[in-house]
């Protein structure tokens, strides 16, 4: 099995965690930073396995205390409901961190990141997963990088998550298989599934 940590729709028979507002199958309750003006689809959270994608964007959407509003509001539902939540983060680094500070618990994936080798390294250390699509890939995968909390997403490509785990393999000096494996634990770890030793499952 492979794992498309981040997509609106499924590509292939990969496990995908969908962003929606739809619970169908494995999908997350995405509340957008760039529709964070919008009032918020009521839902049932309980048929989610995750929140998100939520955040802070400072180059696109509303102003920034909306958007901050949005996201805590989004935050404190994952809280009560014990949702892992995956984040869309735009040049906002600073004040995520500082948010962070005060929702401590739940596991946060940060999707789509491209950012420097220094800030992944910073942000795994603090507990945070990260999930790549290819410009992620381009930037910080070689051999030698690890694959702790790392995951792969298709997100707006039109290409499966298979073919780009084979890219990422080929980056790493890795067989195909072993990334599949590795990842597919990182999934299970983020949203909780068949774990109890994340802190936060
Ligand atoms: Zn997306």
């Amino acid at each position: 099995m492979a794992s498309d940590f981040h997509s609106h729709r499924r590509k292939s028979a990969a496990r995908t965690l969908v962003s929606g507002t739809e619970p169908d199958g494995l999908a997350s309750f995405q509340a957008h930073p760039w529709d964070a003006a919008e009032p918020l689809t009521t839902v049932d959270l309980a048929a989610f396995a995750a929140i998100g994608e939520t955040g802070l964007d400072k180059v696109k959407g509303p102003a920034s205390d909306i958007q901050i509003r949005r996201f805590e509001e989004m935050l404190e539902l994952a809280r009560r409901e014990n949702k892992s939540v995956v984040i869309h983060c735009v040049r906002a680094w600073a004040e995520l961190l500082e948010i962070r500070k005060r929702f401590p618990t739940q596991n946060w994936l940060i999707h789509g990141f491209r950012g420097s080798p220094e800030l992944a390294e910073q942000l795994r250390k603090q507990g945070f997963f990260l999930s790549l699509g290819m410009a992620g890939i381009e930037k910080l995968l070689k051999k030698g990088f690890s694959l702790e909390r790392i995951g792969f997403e298709t997100d707006e490509e039109d290409r499966p998550i298979e073919e780009i785990l084979q890219t990422a393999a080929a980056k790493l000096g890795l067989h195909v298989s072993e990334v599949e494996y590795i990842t597919d634990r990182n999934f299970e770890e983020f949203l909780c599934l068949n774990v109890s030793r994340e802190p936060f499952c």
